[in-house]
């Protein structure tokens, strides 16, 4: 081990939970070569047992719902219902892939001319690099995993340096499960030690969520490796509420679209656009209930709001407001820091915010809600589209066909009509523009890093 630590500290009141050291060279390139001879018999496993220690992960995700739960709530400030509702999505995401493996591993037979058979299979690669982000400590690590197990690559984890806590019992879990050392591997480093990582013969590629600036990096060093990745990176997602929707609705569906996770979610609603005709009584709404938040300890029952999960990114956000404010948006309610130790932001309401406006054409990564007024359908969905990024967006509206047009017009990986963007198994989580590229979940979310090979028998 080297000398240099991560360190878990609570967000909710600045206690250092735990230290973690780190990896040296010497102890990086030992895994590595573990990773190296566990994967050729590791891809070899028949199907069946791939996906029997899947559903083994998955049962033991969640069996241990609680303890992920508080360790997710202590680490990174998130509710503790929020984080057993954690635990659900990756479970389903895990059993997925184990009762698909099947289907999603068979060949598929092509009518070409000459051949006496042609058919496209996929055969594992190697070992696939995921650098994962702080605010869905476990699901991000799922989605990139469970995938690649089953389709016999392996994997190495690079978390965030602020959860190494839920870095080491998601291991945990892996390692009962049957993905041993080797298969599934956490690498308690830096993000300074990613590029040699990327470089090793054995990694076949590099799956990053988080944000853009280090997605550009890493791209760049998988480029330059002729390596593939997949990036999900950030959003300023739209909410739009349409002139016929329900007020009340649409106000619940904003507070669950950009509240959840305490705002820290890259598909929240960061912008919500309302057409002219509802924006006054939507905004008085929006505000009333915002107000009534509840903002306490993430371990505390029936709250809404807990700490963000740094210091530091609650400053940015506070610099953010501040900036907004200055340009123009009208702040209604929240964006003062407490007076108490911990990274709290109160849930906060910005109105007139307008194109160009830092609430606007910035990602605000927190509690914090942006209310633009729309002329009309077509003024809306240009706002939404004014935008660097394109991960999720949703539209309200009475009229599901009418909802389902405009949600189609929308430039974005996901389009949601009445519900927030969810992540489901079955269906592509990801991103256009700055958003990144690729997509994980679903089928799509499978075929990433395998090697998709055309076998022609004439
Ligand atoms: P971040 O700073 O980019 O960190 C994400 C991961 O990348 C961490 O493991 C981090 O390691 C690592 N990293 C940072 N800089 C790196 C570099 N130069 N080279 C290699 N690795 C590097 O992002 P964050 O603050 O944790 O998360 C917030 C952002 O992520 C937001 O923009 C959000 O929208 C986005 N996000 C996107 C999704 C999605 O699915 N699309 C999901 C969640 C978050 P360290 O922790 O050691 O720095």
């Amino acid at each position: 081990m080297s000398n240099k630590t991560l360190t878990a500290t609570n967000p909710a009141n600045d206690n250092v939970l735990n230290e973690y050291a780190t990896l040296s060279k010497d102890d990086l390139a030992r895994k590595l070569d573990q990773t190296r001879e566990s994967y050729p018999a590791y891809s070899q496993l028949p199907l069946e047992e791939r996906a029997r220690r899947l559903n083994v992960l998955a049962d033991l995700i969640d069996e241990h719902k609680e303890e992920m739960a508080t360790l997710i709530a202590r680490e990174m400030g998130k509710p503790y219902q929020q984080g057993l509702s954690e635990t659900q999505i990756s479970s389903s995401i895990t059993r997925f892939y184990a009762d698909n493996l099947d289907e999603l591993m068979d060949p598929e037979p092509r009518d070409v001319e000459g051949a006496e058979s042609a058919m496209i299979v996929k055969d594992p690669m190697g070992a696939v690099l995921g650098v994962m982000p702080w605010n869905y400590p476990l699901y991000q690590v799922v989605r990139f995993a469970a995938p690649n197990l089953a389709g016999g690559n392996v994997c190495l984890l690079k978390h965030a340096s602020n959860v190494p806590g839920c870095a080491e019992l998601i291991t945990q879990l892996f390692h009962k499960a049957g993905f041993e050392e080797g298969v599934f591997t956490w690498l308690p480093i830096g993000a300074e030690m990613v590029e040699s990582i990327i470089n090793d013969p054995i990694v076949c590629g590099v799956t990053l969520t988080g944000s853009e600036e280090a997605g550009r990096k890493v791209a760049q060093q998988a480029g330059a490796a002729l390596k593939p990745s997949v990036l999900e990176l950030g959003g300023i997602d739209p909410l739009i509420v349409l002139d016929d929707a329900e007020i009340e609705r649409a106000v619940d569906l904003a507070i669950a679209g950009r509240f959840d996770n305490t705002g820290q979610s890259c598909a929240a609603s960061k912008r919500l656009i309302v057409d002219k005709s509802l924006a006054k009584d939507f905004t008085a709404r929006l505000i009333e209930k915002v107000k009534q938040m509840r903002m306490d300890d993430p371990l505390v029952e029936g709250i809404d709001i807990g700490p963000m999960s740094r210091k530091d990114l609650r400053d940015d956000l506070h610099d953010q407001v501040q900036r907004a404010i200055k340009a123009g948006a009208k702040l209604e309610c929240g964006g003062e820091i407490p007076d108490r130790a911990g990274a709290w932001y109160p849930p906060t309401v910005l109105s007139n915010v307008t194109q160009g406006n830092p609430a606007f054409s910035e990602e605000l990564f927190g509690p914090v809600a942006s209310v633009v007024i729309a002329e009309n359908e077509d003024h809306a969905i240009q706002l939404a589209n004014d935008c660097p990024y394109g991960l999720g967006s949703t539209v309200v509206s009475k009229d599901l066909e009418r909802g389902e047009r405009v949600a189609r017009q929308l430039e974005a990986g996901m389009s949601f009509v009445n519900r927030p963007t969810t992540p489901f198994a079955q269906l592509p989580f990801g991103g256009v523009k700055g958003s990144g590229y690729g997509r994980e979940q679903s089928e799509y979310g499978f075929g990433a890093f395998m090697n998709i090979r055309t076998v022609y028998v004439a």
